[in-house]
């Protein structure tokens, strides 16, 4: 069967492979029909050799983890024959630490966690690939277009999740929300905003192309400035560019009690000047909080699979840029301007 992989570490060495084996038993008694995969920044960083773990005792890595596929077989029946199904990304470290222990493998404390096409577990870019029930989520039937981007979806409801939770320290009424960042991620947040009936403000620095009308179409409001130009005062902020100076700025934006989300991964290695003492004082002194966040375990899966399920669909079907099929792999993983969200399609 057909897969893309790479040797891990190794700087374009992308491939497709024809005679890749099947899944072996022991991945999970699901075994699934590939129909998409959703390609993201943390792809092309494996692509470009800075990031990724292959399996043990190989050097090559399965790509994708970002799956949408439909069933085979179950003999669980925990899903039926035709469902269809994303295969959750991380798996729990093997000690396990507290975290994992209780199924919270996204809060992972010791960094042991393996995770399908980044760390030690082969990705979902093959024809066919298998699940264990518990790392099965089920979608509905209406998202077999757009279920791949369940992922992302997760990665924010997780976002949302704590965000909710640390709100909850103090009697909190939030009114206004703030996403930097009009990628896939950013604007899935967005949405899972304007589900929650919060007024939502979203930053990017496209000024054409289809941002602007997708933030309009959830009744949020576009904006093309630097962050210090803007003249609200967000109660929560999800940051989704990992932009040194919009990170920066955005700390300093919130409103007090504010919530700062940081959920884009910022490349590293450019330094800045910066008044942290200032940044201190203000946290302080307005109650702020700032937290990091990755991954979802199985609740946030859950939860986004009822917020794509909500969602309209002819927007989610926008934020699909490109849809490639798996013969044009290296023109999918090349990133050009004006892409969204750009899928891999198995079924092509
Ligand atoms: C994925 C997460 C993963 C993170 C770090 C992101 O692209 O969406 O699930 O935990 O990369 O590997």
């Amino acid at each position: 069967m057909r897969a893309v992989s790479v040797t891990a570490g190794v700087p374009n060495s992308l491939r497709l492979e024809d005679d890749h084996p099947e899944p072996a038993t022991e991945e999970g008694a699901i075994l699934v029909e590939a129909l998409a995969v959703g390609i993201c920044g943390t792809d092309h960083e494996i692509i470009a050799g800075e990031f990724g773990i292959a399996p043990p005792g190989t050097d090559s890595l399965v790509m994708g983890h970002e799956s949408l596929g439909q069933v085979l077989e179950d003999p669980t029946g925990t899903l039926q024959p035709g469902d269809l199904v994303a295969g959750i990304v991380r798996h729990p470290d093997p000690v396990p630490c507290t975290n994992c222990a209780v199924g919270e493998w996204d809060m992972c404390r010791n960094g042991q966690y393996t995770e399908h096409g980044i760390k030690m577990l082969p990705g979902f870019a093959r024809d066919r690939w298998r699940v264990q029930p518990r790392f099965a989520v089920g979608l509905d039937p209406a998202l077999t277009d757009v279920g791949m981007l369940l992922e992302p979806t997760s990665v924010v409801a997780k976002a949302w999740d704590h965000i909710e939770r640390i709100g909850h320290r103090a009697e909190w009424k939030p009114q206004t929300v703030l996403v930097t960042g009009a990628g896939p991620v950013g604007l899935l947040a967005a949405l899972l905003a304007s589900q929650r009936g919060l007024v939502v403000h979203v930053l990017d620095r496209a000024t054409s192309g289809p941002k602007p009308e997708l933030v309009a179409a959830l009744g949020a409001t576009y904006h093309a400035v630097p962050v210090n130009q803007l003249d609200i005062e967000p109660d929560i902020v999800i940051e989704a560019t990992g932009a040194p100076t919009v990170v920066l700025d955005v700390m300093c934006k919130a409103a007090p009690t504010g919530i700062v989300c940081l959920a884009g991964v910022s490349s590293g290695g450019r330094t800045m000047d910066f008044d942290a003492g200032a940044l201190n004082r203000a946290l302080v002194l307005e109650n702020n909080v700032v937290f990091g966040s990755v991954n979802a375990n199985r609740r946030h899966w859950d939860l986004a699979a009822q917020a794509l399920a909500r969602a309209d669909r002819t927007w989610l079907g926008s934020l699909i840029t490109r849809r490639v099929p798996v013969s044009g792999y290296a023109e999918a993983y090349t990133p050009t301007p004006d892409d969204i969200k750009v899928v891999l399609d198995f079924t092509a």
